[in-house]
């Protein structure tokens, strides 16, 4: 049995070799014939069991050739981060163990490794020391917990037990928030039963930037949401002067900064989350910048007890010890070992890692926008952090532009909407771009605006 598990995993790690090596060479996304292939995989349950070996050959075989390929270097849809070595080896070694990170009874090395990232991550933007920490799935649900939190305790201001009276009778919270905050700030919060209606949304400005002179009068029954890295164009809320504001008012602050929080970690790029430390919560990915791989959501709260008392679950066989139980600050009970990879990975990079990856990904962004501006495509606004977009004459030829440069091979890119109008988004989020990849986009680029633009239509 161990002989067969074994050559299962060599053959695994030969695949894994394969892949490597000829990853920068395949098209970052899947082309026709290989999306058809999916077909292969048939439609019907299987009947009776086969060998596991045929399972994986199955796989790599069909499935290895409809990967997106965030490593190729030329990948550049939504913001996808790539993936560190060391973040692979460790999340192999973390399969390996299976451990599930609910409980330090559960796994004392996960306990631990958890233990040192949220003390790290803290360090790394600047954020108070005993700042809490939960790992988590991604933004989307790091923004359930966070803003769980922030609920329950700004109803406690008024006197409210939101986990023993409920909802439906608790007196009213405000929200506010920027109108370009990412889609999942809305979601989680129609999670916690907070509809769009009771939002009082702020106008943006050009850049997608909070109007700070437009924000209304704050109170301690406020939460104020603030973004780190507009999903666009990469922008930064106004923190400095807003979280002052809701401080004195008594307002909770939750900063979403998915990809952008990162920025508080580079000395160079520090100054566009100058003022988050004053916030009460954050959420942010290590599967974005960090490139630690997927999935890996930080959700940080500086309030220890109002964050594990929105979130923890009690029962008769839980035991909390005076170790980290990492279920206190998540929504789940079960979860595999995030803190694996995440410890690897910053323990290899260290602090001047971070800083250094940081860098890497906000100077390839630069130079990409400011090669494709040398072709006559300017960015629509100047590239911020990882982030820019660009558009062509009209949104039927950005669209077209944006259909050539999906359907070339070369790089991939996705398409948002930008005060209403269709943009083709850039982020450069990948530890595996070059230089060089870049200079193959740009000719893409170009080439796609040349096409749209010449039929005079
Ligand atoms: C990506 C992103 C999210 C959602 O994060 P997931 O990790 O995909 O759940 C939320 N907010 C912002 C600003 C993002 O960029």
């Amino acid at each position: 049995m161990d002989d067969r598990y074994i050559s299962l995993l060599e053959k695994t790690a030969d695949y894994a070799k394969g892949y490597i090596s000829k990853r920068s060479a395949m098209p970052p996304f899947p082309g026709k014939s290989a999306l058809e292939g999916l077909e292969k995989l048939g439609e019907d349950l299987p009947e009776c069991s086969c060998n596991p070996e045929d399972v994986l050959e199955k796989l790599c075989g069909i499935g290895g050739s409809a990967v997106a390929e965030y490593g190729s270097g030329r990948y550049f849809g939504f913001v996808s981060g790539g993936l560190l070595p060391v973040a692979h080896a460790a999340a192999w070694l973390a399969d390996t163990w299976n451990q599930n990170a609910a409980l330090y009874a559960m796994s004392p090395v996960a306990a631990k490794l958890e233990d040192l990232c949220e003390k790290w991550v803290a360090e790394l933007l600047g954020l108070e020391k005993g700042t809490a920490m939960g790992l988590v799935s991604g933004s989307a649900n790091a923004l359930i917990c966070a803003l769980a939190a922030a609920r329950n305790a700004l109803l406690k201001k008024q006197g409210y037990d939101l986990p023993e009276n409920g909802l439906r009778n608790a007196p009213l919270i405000r929200v506010v928030m920027g109108e370009d905050a990412h889609s999942t700030v809305s979601s989680a919060l129609s999670v916690l039963g907070i509809g769009k209606a009771e939002v009082e949304l702020v106008p943006t400005d050009e850049y997608g930037r909070i109007q700070a002179e437009l924000v209304p009068e704050l109170d301690s029954r406020t939460l104020l949401i603030l973004q780190a890295g507009n999903v666009t164009g990469g922008s930064f809320d106004p923190f400095q002067t807003l979280c002052d504001k809701a401080r004195d008012a008594g307002a909770w602050v939750h900063i979403d900064g998915a990809f952008g929080l990162w920025a508080a970690a580079s000395e160079k790029y520090r100054h566009l989350t100058a003022g988050i430390e004053k916030a009460d919560s954050w959420s942010l990915d290590a599967h974005k910048t960090l490139n630690a791989g997927y999935d890996c959501g930080i959700v940080l709260c500086r309030h220890q007890e109002a964050f594990a008392s929105a979130l923890q679950a009690s029962g008769s066989y839980i035991q909390y010890t005076e170790n980290r139980d990492g279920m206190r600050y998540t929504t789940e009970m079960s979860r595999r070992a995030r803190s694996i990879v995440l410890w690897a990975v910053l323990e290899q990079l260290g602090r001047e890692g971070v800083a250094g990856l940081v860098e890497q990904l906000c100077e390839n962004t630069a130079y990409f926008a400011e090669e494709l501006a040398k072709k006559g495509i300017p960015p629509l606004t100047p590239a911020c952090f990882n982030q820019f977009m660009v558009k062509t004459g009209t949104p039927e030829k950005t669209a077209e532009m944006l259909k050539y440069i999906q359907g070339s091979g070369v790089c991939w890119c996705s398409g948002g909407s930008w005060k209403g109008e269709p943009v083709i988004r850039v982020s450069v989020c990948s530890v595996q771009t070059t230089k060089k990849d870049i200079d193959r986009s740009v000719a893409v680029f170009s080439e796609a605006f040349a096409k749209v633009n010449e039929k005079g239509n």
